[in-house]
């Protein structure tokens, strides 16, 4: 078995948004200027992202619980489950999250799904505009098959 799969992301991505609250403003009117775009895809969120957005644009967005309550463990979840390939996640550098442990974990865990990932508009700006957007994407992940193989086999099983 190989030590790398190769996974595609498809032409129509599943794109998750999140903002923490000081973002949300900015994450909403980006959505705005990007809705042409973003209608093509499948969208979800953090709750109470996933409610404004809705609610002020023509977006469906599919809500998740809110960040702070395991929404972003929700997200980090479908990603690997595969059912979650591109995150756009406007979070706030200058106020400090009670649900700071999660957001780290889904930045890890899109790391470790070789995921894009955008941290700010900038980045959502390039991402969004790239030619991928409108193909298919093969890129390759550990093969976590092969992975657990290994371990199982390799690490000790007495003290
Ligand atoms: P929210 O969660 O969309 O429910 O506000 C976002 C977050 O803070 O992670």
């Amino acid at each position: 078995m190989n030590e790398t799969v190769t996974l595609t992301i498809g032409k129509q991505k599943n794109i998750a948004l999140i903002a923490h609250d000081g973002k949300k403003a900015e994450l909403i009117q980006w959505c705005k200027d990007n809705s042409e775009i973003l209608k093509r895809h499948f969208l979800c969120g953090t709750g109470t992202t996933a409610r404004m957005i809705t609610d002020a644009t023509d977006l469906p967005v599919r809500g998740y619980n809110s960040g702070p309550l395991g929404g972003d463990q929700q997200i980090g979840a479908k990603i690997v489950e595969g059912k979650i390939d591109f995150v756009i996640f406007f979070s706030d550098p200058l106020t400090a999250a009670p649900h700071d442990p999660d957001v780290k974990a889904l930045m890890r865990i899109a790391q470790v799904y070789d995921i894009p990932f955008a941290n700010n508009k900038a980045t959502a700006d390039f991402l969004i505009n790239s030619r991928f957007m409108d193909e298919e994407y093969d890129h390759e992940v550990i093969n976590f098959k092969q992975n657990i193989a290994n371990r199982a086999e390799t690490l000790p099983t007495q003290m």
